[in-house]
C-alpha cells in the first residue's frame, strides 16, 4: 500500500516544478520541505536567471509566465572583467536576457504553482531518511516540527530535490548505480550579500557584472549584480580547494576592499554562504522507484554555477517520465531511465563539456587572461558562446593561431586547442548515452579518460 504517487524531498525550483509537472498530470503529490511554508524559497543565491530557460519550460510544461511583481530588474547583458580591472567584453544577445528577481518571491511562486496543480505541500517537516523494502527505496521517513515522532510515508517513487546535500542520494543501499558522493573539488563555495546603496548609484543596472580572479577566487568570480540603480546582489564563488580561505574571509578582505559601493553607507538585506555542485550531472539519476533532481543531481552549469534554470528543466524532465512510468505501472530502473537520455539531450550534454571547460579555467593564471583579454583574442561573443553551448571555437582562426604565436604564449596556445578537442570528444560521448541501465558500466569507463585529460590541460 502507497500513501501517494511520488514522494518529493525539498520544494526548491527543482522539487516544485517536479510537483507542478505531475499533479498537473493527476498524480497523488507530496512536497515536503523542513522550512516553515512562509520560507520556502529563501536562498542564498546570485539571483539571476536567463529568460531563455523560462522559454523552454513554457514549451515542455506549460509554465506560466513570471509574475511582474517578482523581478527585480530586466537584465540585458553581462560584462566579463579581467583580473587587471582595466580590460572587459559585454555579452549581451538573446542568451543573456533575462532576470534579476526576488528569489524568495520566486520560490514562493513556485511552490504555489504546485500547490495549484493539486500537489499536497507539507512544510515545517524534516525528511529524514529512505525506507527501504527488499533492499529497494520503499518511502520515507519524516518528522513534523511540532511532532516527537517519525512517521514513514509510502510511495511508489521518492525524489531527492534536497539541495547540493543530496541527502536521500547519500543513503541508498550499497550496489546502486548512482554516485553518492560528490568530491569537494567539483563543489563551490560561496559567499553574497544582497545591499541596497542610498549613497551610490548604478549607472547600468540592465547589465550584470562579473570579474575574475585566480589569486582571490580559483576557478570562479566575484559577481556584481544590480537589482535597480539602488539594489545590489554581490558575492563570490571559487572551487573548494584544502587550505583556501573561507569565502566570507575572502569576502572580507578583497570585495569590501577592492569596489567603491562596499565603501558607502549600505543596508545589508541579507548576507549568507551556500554551496553549488559544478560538475556534470550525475551519471545515472535514477534507480529503482528513485529520482534526483537539480542541485542533488549536480544539474548545475560547470562553469558560471547558476542552477535554477535547469533544476526546473531537470524537475519537468523528471516529472513527465515519473508520469509516464507510473501510468505503466512500473517505477524500476529500467522504467525511470528515460529522464537520463532526456535530461543529457537537453542541458547535461552542455554541463559536461563545461565541466572539462572548468579543469581549464583551474590551470589559468591572472596573466593569461589578461593577456587574452588585452590582445582581445578571446571576445565576449566567444565566451558567450562556450559558456551556452558548451562549444569552443577559441583559438581556430588562423589570425589568432599567429597572433598567439608570435607573442610567444604557444603552450597556452596548444591547451587551448588540447581543450577543444576534449569538449568535443566528451560530447560524442554523451550523444551516445547508454538506453538502459545495462550500458551504464562501459559508457562510464569511456568518460574518465577524458575527464583526467582534461585535469592535466
Ligand atoms: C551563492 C550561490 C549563488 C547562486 N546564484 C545563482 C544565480 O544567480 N542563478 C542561478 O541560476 N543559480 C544560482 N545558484 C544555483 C542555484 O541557486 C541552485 O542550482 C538551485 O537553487 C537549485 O535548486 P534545488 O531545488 O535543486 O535546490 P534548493 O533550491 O537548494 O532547494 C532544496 C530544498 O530542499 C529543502 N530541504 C533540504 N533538506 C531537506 C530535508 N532533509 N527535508 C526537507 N526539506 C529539505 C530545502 O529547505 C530547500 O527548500 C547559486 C548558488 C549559490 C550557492
Amino acid at each position: 500500500m502507497v500513501d501517494y504517487d511520488v514522494v518529493i524531498a525539498g520544494a526548491g525550483s527543482a522539487g516544485s516544478i517536479t510537483a507542478y509537472t505531475l499533479a498537473k498530470r493527476g498524480h497523488s503529490v507530496l512536497l515536503v520541505d523542513r522550512k516553515s511554508r512562509e520560507m520556502i524559497g529563501f536562498k542564498t543565491c546570485g539571483d539571476a536567471l536567463g529568460a531563455h530557460h523560462l522559454r523552454t519550460l513554457a514549451d515542455l510544461i506549460q509554465l506560466p509566465s513570471v509574475p511582474r511583481d517578482v523581478i527585480e530588474y530586466d537584465v540585458n547583458g553581462i560584462d566579463l572583467i579581467a583580473p587587471d580591472m582595466e580590460h572587459r567584453f559585454r555579452m549581451a544577445g538573446p542568451t543573456t536576457n533575462g532576470y534579476s528577481f526576488n528569489r524568495h518571491k520566486f520560490g514562493q511562486w513556485l511552490v504555489g504553482l504546485a500547490e495549484q496543480a493539486g500537489a499536497q505541500v507539507m512544510a515545517s517537516t524534516r525528511v529524514k531518511g529512505l525506507v527501504l523494502e527488499g533492499g529497494k527505496v520503499a518511502g520515507v521517513k519524516i518528522r513534523s516540527e511540532n511532532s516527537d515522532a517519525d512517521r514513514v510515508v509510502r510511495a511508489h517513487i521518492i525524489v531527492d530535490a534536497t539541495g547540493a546535500t543530496g541527502m536521500l542520494r547519500r543513503q541508498l543501499p550499497e550496489g546502486t548505480p548512482v554516485e553518492r558522493t560528490i568530491e569537494k573539488i567539483d563543489q563551490m563555495v560561496a559567499w553574497r550579500d544582497v545591499y541596497e546603496t542610498p549613497e551610490y548609484t548604478f549607472e547600468t543596472p540592465d547589465i550584470l557584472e562579473i570579474y575574475w580572479n585566480q589569486e582571490k577566487t580559483l576557478g570562479g568570480y566575484t559577481w556584481v549584480f544590480p537589482q535597480g540603480p539602488h539594489r545590489v546582489n554581490v558575492g563570490l564563488g571559487y572551487m573548494m580547494l584544502p587550505g583556501h580561505k573561507t569565502p566570507k574571509e575572502v569576502f572580507d578582505d578583497f570585495v569590501r576592499s577592492t569596489w567603491d559601493f562596499m565603501k558607502t553607507d549600505l543596508v545589508t538585506l541579507d548576507s549568507s554562504g551556500g554551496i553549488a555542485p559544478v560538475r556534470r550531472p550525475i551519471d545515472t539519476m535514477v534507480d529503482d522507484n528513485f529520482m534526483l533532481v537539480g542541485d542533488a543531481a549536480c544539474q548545475v552549469n560547470p562553469v558560471h554555477g547558476g542552477g535554477i534554470g535547469s533544476s526546473m528543466l531537470g524537475g519537468a524532465h523528471a516529472g513527465i517520465v515519473a508520469s509516464e512510468a507510473l501510468e505503466r505501472g512500473d517505477t524500476s530502473i529500467e522504467s525511470l531511465w528515460d529522464y537520463n537520455p532526456r535530461y543529457m539531450q537537453s542541458y547535461g550534454i552542455k554541463q559536461a563539456s563545461l565541466d572539462i571547460f572548468r579543469w581549464f579555467l583551474l590551470n589559468v593564471t591572472n596573466e593569461d587572461i589578461n593577456f587574452a583579454f588585452k590582445k582581445e583574442i578571446i571576445k565576449g561573443s566567444d565566451l558567450l558562446a562556450v559558456s551556452m553551448t558548451g562549444k569552443m571555437d577559441i583559438g581556430k582562426g588562423e589570425k589568432f593561431r599567429r597572433l598567439v604565436a608570435g607573442l610567444g604564449k604557444i603552450p597556452l596556445l596548444m591547451r587551448i586547442n588540447k581543450v577543444a578537442k576534449l569538449m568535443e570528444d566528451i560530447k560524442a560521448v554523451y550523444a551516445d548515452y547508454p538506453g538502459s541501465p545495462k550500458g551504464l558500466p562501459a559508457w562510464r569507463e569511456r568518460l574518465w579518460p577524458i575527464y583526467e585529460e582534461a585535469k592535466r590541460t
